[in-house]
């Protein structure tokens, strides 16, 4: 046996991946709900969500879904092709529907949960879900955390950078924190959202430029407005590596030094790095480590952004190329995802 291969390699998590559960498709496909958007169905099963511009979402209209969205044998195979052990499963952003009126939203967010969560239960131990919460009525948003706790398969949850006209920092979501940081589910913070639509119509642009400003927006708003303070045990992951906020960060912290920001926040903004992970989906070498240098490796979990074609085709290749320690490498490969696995079994075992 050659040295190498007595080294136990972490398994390789990838956290962030988008998934439309079947069994929503087929409900939405068959009349089901009332929920201001309709599914199609082909012979091979789902093919496509149809999702009105009053939706709010920033590319509304048909919205194809392919095997590699629905089709647990199809991600598997994919997996196998890139060395990637788990697939952490989350909703894409047009599914989060925070447009919904509230007496909506609780019973929407429901279905995709328990449709995801039929979906887990079939793929086993290589798939681990993120699940949604009705942000706009956030005491419905803490009853599904309660409802979703004891379920092993559900790792944490995803939600947007932006609640229709409330960020995240806002007043009425201190309870939905706090209910998250109870239970050790960390949070996928993914830009669902961006002002100046109209600017960015053209080349992809909203999704280019707009998003990741938007993720830097949230993440800033959550460490200036003080929110960070009461949730000290809150974990949430930045979407993109971050979007922008690891190098704005610089920039904020000097002019929290030199300016009045009217920040509520306990101690200086680049402090809370410790507070925050982020995802490795970023491209390009320098980027990474940027994003390495700022956050840390112990603060970094693999990601594809799987099946966008804006993400990583080939996470751990990227990884790779990034040159970092074995241990360094190891703990962005999956042991911090296992990490955060551990705190939240604990929880549920407490
Ligand atoms: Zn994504």
């Amino acid at each position: 046996v050659s040295p190498d291969r007595t080294v136990t390699r972490a398994p390789a998590i990838d956290v962030h991946t988008h998934f439309v559960p079947r069994g929503l498709v087929e409900r939405l496909a068959t009349g089901g709900g009332d929920w201001g958007m309709s599914a199609e169905l082909d012979g091979s099963g789902p093919s496509a969500i149809i999702l009105p511009a009053s939706s709010g979402y920033l590319l509304p209209g048909r919205l194809a879904v392919t095997p590699a969205h629905h089709d647990l044998a199809v991600r598997r195979r994919e997996m196998a092709l890139r060395g990637v052990d788990v697939q952490v499963l989350s909703a894409p952003t047009y599914l989060y529907r925070y447009d919904l009126a509230p007496d909506l939203a609780g019973p929407y967010v429901r279905a995709f949960n328990d449709a995801l969560l039929d979906e887990l239960r079939r793929g086993g131990s290589e798939f681990w879900g993120l699940a949604l919460l009705p942000l706009q009525h956030p005491e419905e948003a803490v009853r599904e955390v309660d409802r979703l706790a004891p379920f092993r398969e559900v790792l944490g949850v995803a939600v947007g950078t932006r609640v229709g006209s409330l960020d995240l920092d806002h007043e009425s979501l201190r309870p939905v924190w706090s209910a998250l940081e109870r239970n050790r589910m960390p949070v996928l913070v993914h830009p669902n959202h961006t002002d100046g639509i109209d600017r960015m119509r053209e080349h992809l642009l909203t999704h280019l430029v707009g998003l990741p400003g938007e993720t830097a927006l949230a993440a800033a708003r959550l460490i200036l407005s003080g929110r960070l303070d009461e949730v000290t045990d809150l974990r949430l992951c930045l979407a993109h590596a971050g979007g922008s906020f690891p190098l704005v960060l610089g920039r904020i912290e000097a002019a929290f030094h030199r300016m009045e920001l009217g920040a509520d926040c306990a101690r200086s903004p680049a402090e809370y790095v410790d507070r925050l992970l982020v995802d490795s989906v970023v491209h390009g070498v320098p980027a990474g480590r940027l994003v390495l240098d700022v956050l840390g490796p112990e603060r970094v979990l693999l990601g594809s952004d799987y099946p966008a074609r804006t993400g990583l085709e080939d996470p751990l290749s990227a990884l790779g190329l990034l040159g970092l320690d074995r241990a360094a490498e190891d703990a962005i490969r999956g042991g911090n995802a296992l990490r955060l696995q551990r705190e939240r079994l604990d929880a549920i075992a407490d």
